[in-house]
């Protein structure tokens, strides 16, 4: 993407009001880059804040694909029967419907768009199984590069669209609200009206210290929301990805082995170099037997044999371990969880509205309840393109025309960013396996999201999916359905949603 507005955003020289336009999308990775495109072929006048370049979307990194029933023998029944199963029985089963019955119009869109997914040889779209899948129904594309594929091709169309201003490298500093509607977004270059602002900011993974995500992925979005009084859910909900690379001290620990390796053949092993885990069950089953094993091994990772995988897919994966002197068809390399994924978010229904009217959010920012208590492989990135979808549409029923004229001045709420210190923090007090004694020790830090997880992740006493607490060690079923939701004042309380 490149620039197509001033480094400043200039003021309307007739009205003197800030610039506006009729959706402010923060951020540019799949979901942004999607909800721009599909509100800009509606009519829409759209401007995308995007404070990184491409590459430094969590979009851009995706390996495996996206999930969509369009393969023979499958449907989507079965799909939504997986997301369920994952979940936890926390899922909301009318958003998991909207997921799967619209994931595979969503592919058409992006192959009508011009993304190329991967084709058998005769000419039908290559589909790979992933773990908590039942049948093929992995849609991707460069082996595994499909984010790559993906966001390249749609950042091409968004910066030759006509629609769409892109201001990059530009940051988000506070949403602009006025009565309790947002009318828009402060940057760091100048304040932004719009009709509708939808949040896009990706997730908050990297507030953890081990983690497969760009540095960038804070939760932003969150925090924004929260600034402006919008509820957030589900917060202690952090999906660890069972099979990063462990190699401490050197800059691709944490980095990700895809799923999609398992689903070929690849196989988990411990010190004594026997299989202890079915390497096909949904990640947070994966990832808790290998934290065990871990413990019981006294070892700080497990190894993934990749040999039986036909490697000359992955070229990636290959070309990667090669770079730090590891051969993956000479012998197994050394993997351990890293955080990958944060259910939690903006509080959205099913056309991604937030609680404060004219505020929108989509991707892994938001929080509908599609993931219940532990995502479903590869439905993240169909859920950036179906909600996207929805996001664009609702976004343009907002107005441009009457909000105050002025936004608030300089000395109002800004975002600040987490500390390394609070990355470690989070890491140590808010892990894999939580207590609350840890839990207390996070509630007084600096970064606000890190204080929230805390407060979520107490007020679920309970063990479900990716939230393992090593003082309640059960699953309730009482609390099937039940979502930590945090208000405006910052007070968690459990709500059933279905
Ligand atoms: C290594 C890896 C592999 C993955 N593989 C898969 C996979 O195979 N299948 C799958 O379904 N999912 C996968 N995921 C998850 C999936 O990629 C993400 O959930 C999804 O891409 C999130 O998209 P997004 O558009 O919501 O956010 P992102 O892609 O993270 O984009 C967020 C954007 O917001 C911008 N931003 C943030 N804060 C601000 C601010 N304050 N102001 C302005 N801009 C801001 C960022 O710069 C970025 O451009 C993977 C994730 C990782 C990390």
């Amino acid at each position: 993407m490149t620039d197509t507005v001033p480094a400043t955003l200039a003021a309307d020289p007739t009205s003197g009001r800030p610039p506006a336009c009729d959706i402010a999308v923060v951020g540019g990775g799949a979901a942004g880059l999607h909800v721009a495109l599909e509100a800009a072929d509606a009519g829409g006048r759209v401007t995308v804040v995007s404070r990184t370049p491409l590459t430094g979307s969590a979009s851009f990194r995706a390996q495996g694909g996206l999930a969509a029933a369009i393969g023979p023998g499958d449907t989507v029944d079965k799909h939504a029967a997986d997301t369920l199963e994952a979940g936890r029985g926390l899922c909301e089963p009318a958003v998991v419907e909207v997921l799967v019955r619209e994931a595979p119009a969503a592919v058409e869109n992006l192959m009508k768009r011009g993304v190329e997914f991967d084709l058998e040889p005769d000419g039908e779209l290559a589909l790979g199984l992933e773990g908590g899948h039942s049948e093929r129904r992995i849609v991707h594309a460069g082996g595994a590069e499909t984010g790559r594929a993906i966001t390249s091709r749609l950042a091409e169309l968004v910066a030759a669209h006509p629609g769409i201003d892109v201001l990059e490298g530009a940051s988000a500093q506070a949403l602009w609200t006025s009565g309790g509607t947002c009318v828009g977004v402060i940057t760091d270059r100048g304040p932004l009206r719009a009709g509708g602002t939808v949040l896009a900011t990706g997730g908050g993974a990297a507030l953890w210290r081990r983690t497969t995500n760009p540095r960038g992925a804070i939760g932003a979005g969150s925090v924004l929301a929260a600034a402006a009084g919008a509820e957030l859910a589900d917060l202690e909900l952090c999906q660890f990805h069972p099979t990063a690379l462990a190699l401490p001290g050197s800059d691709l620990d944490g980095w990700l082995i895809t799923e999609a390796v398992r689903g070929e053949g690849a196989l988990l092993l411990d010190a004594a170099g026997e299989r202890f885990t079915d390497e096909l069950s949904p990640r947070d089953a994966v990832a808790a037997a290998i934290l065990d094993r871990m413990a019981a091994d006294g070892a700080p990772f497990v190894s993934l044999d990749l040999r039986p995988v036909p490697l000359e897919r992955f070229p990636t994966i290959t070309r990667t371990l090669a770079s730090v002197g590891l051969d993956p068809a000479a012998g197994p390399v050394p993997v351990a969880p890293a955080s990958h994924y944060l259910i939690g978010g903006v509080r959205t229904d099913l056309h991604c509205r937030s609680s404060v009217p004219g505020l929108l959010a989509v991707g892994e920012a938001a929080c509908t309840g599609l993931h219940g208590a532990n995502r479903l492989a590869s439905n993240s990135l169909s859920e950036c393109f179906v909600f996207g979808s929805r996001a664009a549409v609702a976004a343009l029923e907002g107005d441009t025309g009457g909000q105050d004229p002025f936004p608030p001045g300089e000395d109002g709420w800004r975002f600040t960013g987490p500390t390394t210190a609070t990355r470690e923090a989070v890491w140590e007090l808010a892990g894999p396996l939580r207590d609350a004694a840890t839990l207390r020790r996070l509630l007084e830090d600096p970064y606000p999201l890190a204080r929230l997880i805390a407060t979520s992740a107490l007020k679920r006493e309970e063990s479900r999916g990716v939230h393992r607490r090593s003082d309640f060690p059960a699953t309730e079923t009482s609390l099937d359905l039940h979502h930590v939701v945090i208000d405006g004042t910052g007070e968690p309380r459990l709500e059933r949603w279905a």
